[in-house]
């Protein structure tokens, strides 16, 4: 099995961005069959399709680790690290007050 962010681009990513951010999103290419929908529903347009077709975190800055990519992908082909998540717990600490 064969992980995207290992391939050059991902490689070069890394180098650019550093392991944490680039890290953010993996994709796992044997079990990808391009059907886009990671793509088309990141909310952020932190992922874009390559040359070749397959996924890849182009804009890790402002992927949030929501997470969705993961879940939507029928192919289980994505993982977002559970490092990245942000807790339902601590995401509703960072809410801000409205009463
Ligand atoms: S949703 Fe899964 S199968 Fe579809 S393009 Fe993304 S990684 Fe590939
Ligand atoms: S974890 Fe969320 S924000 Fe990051 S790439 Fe996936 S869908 Fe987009």
């Amino acid at each position: 099995m064969a992980a995207a962010n290992t391939k050059k681009g991902g490689q070069k990513l890394r180098s650019v961005l550093g392991e944490e951010e680039a890290d953010k999103v993996a994709f796992y290419h044997d079990w990808c069959k391009h059907c886009n929908i990671c793509v088309a529903f990141c909310s952020k347009q932190a992922l874009a399709m390559d040359e070749n077709n397959y996924p890849q975190l182009v804009a890790p800055e402002r992927c949030n680790s929501c997470g969705l990519c993961e879940v939507l992908c029928p192919d289980f082909a994505v993982t977002v690290p559970a490092r990245h998540r942000v807790s339902t717990r601590r995401a509703r600490k960072k809410k801000p007050d409205i009463n």
